[in-house]
């Protein structure tokens, strides 16, 4: 008999349906047996009465977490969650579980387990409804950034993970042994969709992995983290670049909200507002001005620190009710040396997009002056053998551009308001975490 999704019992009310998943819980009440399966679709209620010995005997016997195909009536039941439920007439057992679970499954709301004790344990963690919801809407977002995209010409590519040297920082990078040499793994495709660029790709955008070697334990970062890049040719300035990321965040989360709108407000009790196609856009300086204004700390000259992000966030959703805020115009002195510079000024061509208070994306207008490319290695003091290779995209003709890197896994946490990224991460790396 063909499967029928939990989704679909109802629609199939008075009908014999056969349905797989996981034994949620199982209670006995008199002469029944009631069974709540679930699949990836969702929970239903399932009993057995004793007059069907064998059946009745099978329910009793089984652990919670097994895996069943039960077959049945499907009855419309006002008494029954969602109105529906299903008699069992047959049950076959695919997978017993043990009787002992290392941590409950059927968990409503936020977790009582430390978290560590989930991610040793994953894959029972991520059974839950919230946990999986986390990766259907990743999974959304992932095809309407990529079919948004698509459609505006930008063309998808999957450069290199293994690099002979550094695209940005030394500081942050795994070294890998590559036959009989060094290796290091991307801490970003920087470079390579920068060579799209020279390459007259024109637009391009890319969904890869991205290795940092930051020793930090924040609730923020990874090691290994998933990276949204984009890079695009012919712009003005970095306006350009912020004008495409306010409209395909804009539609990634119209999206989103259309088909999991209800379920993330029943689960993470969060209305998702779609949000005006403008996000403020504050100047670096003047930010500061108004963290000073908020009695907040200024500790990083050229950046914001997470206590001024939080307070940026703030100010931006009080003042202009927006989650998202634009931060242009830092510094140079504190981003990469492959940012441009404005004409006579010690500010670059930059920004960085906050969601609620967290940074989710870096931009820039990039440097493709060959000679101002240079001055700029020099100043930056960057040793000018290791990006040789970089250096020689601008020799032969490359139109101006720039683009941005976003963490789709910081962009889940805001959206669904979660609080860690380990939360928001399939499978989370960190420093003292490499299992599973
Ligand atoms: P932060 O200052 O928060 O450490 P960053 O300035 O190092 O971030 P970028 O190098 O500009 O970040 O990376 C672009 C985007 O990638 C960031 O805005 C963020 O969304 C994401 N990102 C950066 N580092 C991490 C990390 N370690 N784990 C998860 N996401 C990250």
């Amino acid at each position: 008999m063909e499967r029928t999704y939990i989704k679909d019992v109802k629609t199939n009310a008075g009908k014999t349906v056969s349905l797989s998943g996981f034994a949620q819980t199982i209670r006995k009440q008199g002469g029944i047996a009631f069974l709540i399966l679930r699949d990836i679709t969702g929970t239903v209620q399932t009993l057995v009465l004793k007059s069907n010995a064998v059946a009745f005997q099978a329910v009793q016997d089984l652990s919670i977490e097994s895996v069943v195909t039960i077959t049945g009536l499907s009855k419309e039941n006002t008494q029954a969650p969602n109105g529906i439920e299903v008699l069992i007439d047959t049950l076959e057992i695919l997978s017993q579980a043990e009787p002992e679970l290392p941590i409950p499954v059927d968990e409503k709301g936020e977790s009582e387990t430390n978290l560590d004790t989930r991610l040793d344990w994953r894959y029972l963690d991520l059974r839950k409804e919230r946990n999986t919801l986390v990766f259907k809407v990743w999974s959304l977002m992932d095809k309407v950034f990529t079919d948004y995209l698509s459609e505006k010409g930008f063309i998808q590519i999957h450069s290199p993970k293994l690099m002979a040297a550094a695209s940005e920082s030394g500081a942050e990078l795994f070294e890998v042994k590559y036959f009989d040499r060094k290796a290091y793994l991307a801490q970003s495709p920087q470079f390579y969709k920068q060579m799209a660029m020279a390459a007259g790709f024109e637009k391009v955008f890319e969904i890869g992995p991205v290795f940092r070697a930051d020793p930090s334990f924040t609730s923020r970062h990874n090691t290994e983290f998933t990276g949204y890049d984009l890079e695009l040719s012919f712009i003005k300035d970095h306006h350009d670049v912020m004008d495409v990321e306010e409209s395909t965040i804009v539609e990634i989360i119209t999206q989103i909200k259309k088909v999991y709108g209800d379920q993330i407000k029943s689960v993470f009790k969060r209305d998702l507002p779609i949000p005006s196609s403008r996000f403020p856009r504050i100047p670096f300086a003047e930010a500061k001005e108004i963290l000073k204004g908020m009695g907040i700390k200024n500790e990083k000259p050229a950046d914001l620190s997470p206590e001024e992000e939080k307070g940026i966030g703030e100010y931006a959703k009080e003042k202009f009710g927006s989650e998202f805020v634009f931060i242009v115009d830092y510094p140079f002195k504190g981003r990469a040396f492959y940012s441009m510079k404005y004409d006579n000024s010690d500010l670059s061509k930059t920004f960085d997009l906050l969601w609620n208070g967290l940074e989710i994306t870096s931009g820039a207008q990039r440097e493709h002056r060959y000679e101002n490319l240079k001055q700029n290695i020099k100043e930056k003091g960057v040793d000018e053998e290791s990006v040789r290779d970089y250096v020689n995209y601008f020799r032969y003709g490359c139109p101006p551009h720039g683009g941005l890197g976003a963490g789709p896994s910081r962009m889940i946490m805001k959206m669904l308001g979660l609080d860690n990224i380990r939360e928001a991460t399939y499978i989370y790396r960190g420093v003292k975490r490499l299992t599973p």
